[in-house]
């Protein structure tokens, strides 16, 4: 699975995007140790709080599945899903992938044109909050 394919499948997964409030569709494809890969989307409601981003909607789904290692994380997002700028996952869900994966956890975004960045967890949010800190 290369980094492009695991962005086109980021890219379908926006398809499905449920964003009626705010327009900003985004689409998350999680690639699993096993080389499984698991799909979300952003799911907006009503009452906005309990709005699910894309990439914890794929990392819970993939949880659910059994699945606990993952090796990477490809995202894409934008307004009415125009993919003029990189869409960086947002803080919550930085602290929700902490949780299963470590700092060499590589996120993937993408933008229009096949222009890719890649990033790391660890470069996303340095001093994740642990209950158990690790040996450094
Ligand atoms: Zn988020």
């Amino acid at each position: 699975m290369t980094d492009n394919e695991l962005l086109q499948q980021a890219k379908q997964a926006m398809q499905h995007a449920y964003a009626p409030y705010s327009g900003y569709k985004v689409g998350a494809a999680l690639l699993c140790a096993d080389g499984s890969v698991y799909l979300g989307c952003n799911i907006e409601n009503a009452s906005y709080s309990l709005t699910s981003c894309a990439e914890r909607t794929a990392l819970f789904t993939a949880v659910a599945a059994g699945q606990r290692s993952f090796v990477s994380l490809a995202v894409v997002g934008g307004q009415d899903g125009d993919l003029r700028d990189f869409a960086y996952p947002c803080g919550a869900c930085r602290q929700a992938l902490s949780e299963f994966c470590g700092a060499d956890f590589r996120v993937i975004l993408g933008k229009d044109g096949g222009e890719t960045k890649v990033t790391t967890l660890g470069e996303l949010l340095p001093g994740a909050f642990k209950l158990v800190q690790e040996a450094e």
